[in-house]
């Protein structure tokens, strides 16, 4: 652990979660960054997931959500996506440790001898090599918000929470607080809010030696004083420190609810740093823009995991905020791919002013998004293909435009005889999921006269990958003459980074994730043209 080199100013904030899981712990530590780097504090926040899976890349969307990727290509829980999005701070690599990443580390280490023959234990090996991590993401910054996956009361979550235990003893016990995610559920039938669950969840906490400093109290209805006393005395924290968390209607209000509540404040207060008001300007205006939008479009997206959002946190997000930029509502409609595969999916995509294809794995739905791309071309409705929905969008253009019937995706028909999506000769494929990927940001060159040039109005751009397929350059040529446009290519000219069809309003796809780089306060470039381009459709369809 190397702790030497740490500056013991540095404050920390632990974010642990009760009661039950799905309480917005990840928006509650992000929020808790947005307040605090509005007050001119820089910060960063690490994840800590109990899980044994070594990173959250190979685990189904339809289970955990999306897999977020940072510009340094780790493949991460969906929270930092949180995280970038309300903060300044740039996630990476360090930011997101999960158990198996710990276990993994420690095994390594006990294998090469490194513990000298010592019993290797969960403590302290194991709490170590975690309290290390958060050591790690401590240098340069003010505070470090780091939040506990789980709910505590879990047996996974154990090892985490006594790490974060003695971390007090680390360092100054006045360099660090302890918030407590907690669930206050209103009870129809006794017309009540019940403090119970928060009580016990408390009381679990306290039985691992740790007492929370501030309780985030999720809610749907306005908390009393009177109920905040009650709550304060039978969990030992002030009662100024019990903080109402009511369900907002947009998570960016969430940090302006929080700070209403006093949390900068107390914060501050707590780990004794200067009192000062946040500037929460930029942030207010977002939130008006969202609360009264000046248009509504309707967007479809045509995906494999469109039962879980989750799945599709980040799209939904930068859908979002290309809707802010144009002070549009944006009405999203989620479609299962494999319905635009039979009849009844004939109709689904009329109406839409706009259609997204995400990104995905596995042939199930593909030709649905094929379908999709074919829908939006003819009808000139503006596309927007991310990843394998640029595949789906070359596919379908090679089928019916370019002449070539056979085309397909190596990816689903590895023996077919138009690979015109196929690995790079190059790529690596040792027989692991996991490992085998383009992953992280990449330069891109932009072609002039484009729609992705108008939109970013810079020559060179940096985008987040996550694929292993590629457009396949043995057909450039013929899909150009048949007018696609290859608008985004690498800087060594290999790779095609971005389509779009010349002869159609707006009709682009990348082999990136452009969601992964948007936040509220900087709308991705490509997602406010693209929501632009949708009201523009829409407004010359109308009448
Ligand atoms: N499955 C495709 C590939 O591996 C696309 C991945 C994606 O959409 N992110 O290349």
């Amino acid at each position: 652990m190397k702790k030497k080199s740490i500056n013991k100013k540095v404050k920390y904030i632990f974010v642990t979660g009760g009661v039950l899981s799905s309480l917005g712990k990840g928006i509650a530590s992000a929020s808790i960054g947005t307040l605090l780097e509005s007050c001119g504090l820089k910060i960063t926040i690490l994840k800590l997931d109990p899980y044994i899976n070594v990173d959250p890349g190979t685990m189904n969307p339809f289970q955990h959500g999306e897999v977020y990727v940072t510009h340094d290509g780790a493949e991460t829980d969906l929270d930092l996506g949180h995280y970038e999005r309300f903060t300044h701070a740039r996630m990476g690599k360090l930011n997101n440790v999960t158990a198996g990443r710990i276990y993994h580390d420690v095994i390594a280490k006990e294998r090469r001898g490194e513990y000298l023959g010592a019993t290797v234990q969960v403590i302290p090996h194991i709490t170590d090599e975690i309290k290390s991590h958060i050591w790690a993401v401590s240098k340069g910054v003010d505070v470090v918000i780091c939040e506990v996956g789980g709910t505590v009361g879990d047996i996974e979550s154990l090892p985490f929470l006594e790490a974060i235990r003695q971390f007090r003893f680390d360092t100054n016990p006045r360099n660090l607080l302890y918030a407590h995610l907690t669930l206050i559920p209103y009870i129809k039938t006794a017309d009540e809010l019940k403090t119970k669950p928060t009580q016990h969840s408390v009381q679990k906490l306290r039985e691992i030696g740790i007492q929370p400093d501030i309780l985030i109290c999720r809610t749907e209805r306005k908390v009393s004083l009177e109920l905040k006393k009650k709550i304060a005395l039978f969990c030992n924290v002030d009662v100024e420190s019990v903080i109402t968390a009511m369900d907002a209607k947009s998570i960016y209000q969430v940090p302006l609810n929080l700070y209403e509540e006093g949390l900068s404040r107390i914060i501050l207060e707590k780990l004794g740093l200067p009192a000062k008001e946040p500037d929460l300007k930029q942030w207010e205006l977002i939130v008006q823009n969202i609360e009264k939008p000046q248009d509504e479009v309707k967007i479809a997206i045509v995906g494999k995991y469109t039962a879980l959002k989750e799945s599709y946190k980040s799209i939904g997000e930068a859908l979002v905020h290309g809707g802010i930029s144009n002070h549009a509502k944006v009405t999203m409609n989620w479609i299962p791919a494999e319905t635009l595969e039979t009849d009844e999916g004939k109709d689904v995509l009329n109406g839409c002013d706009g259609i997204l294809v995400p990104g995905g794995f596995g042939d199930r739905g593909f030709e649905g998004k094929v379908q999709a791309a074919k829908f939006a071309r003819i009808n000139k409705v503006p596309y927007f293909g991310i990843c394998l929905g640029m595949h789906s969008a070359v596919v379908e253009f090679a089928r019916s435009e370019g002449q070539i019937k056979g085309a397909h995706s190596a990816e689903f028909d590895p023996e077919s005889s138009d690979p015109i999506i196929d690995l790079m000769p190059d790529q690596n494929q040792n027989g692991n999921k996991g490992g085998t990927m383009r992953l992280g940001e990449y330069p891109c060159q932009l072609r002039k006269n484009s729609f992705a040039f108008q939109a970013y109005g810079i020559r060179e751009i940096k985008e987040r990958h996550r694929h292993r397929y590629e457009f396949n350059n043995k057909y450039r040529f013929q899909l150009e003459e048949a007018g696609m446009r290859f608008s985004g290519i690498s800087p060594n000219g290999n790779l095609v980074e971005i389509i779009e069809l010349a002869d159609h309003p707006w009709f682009l796809a990348g082999q990136f994730h452009p969601e992964f780089n948007s936040s509220p306060r900087e709308p991705h470039p490509l997602f406010k043209a693209f929501i632009a381009h949708a009201l523009e459709y829409k407004n010359s369809h109308q009448s």
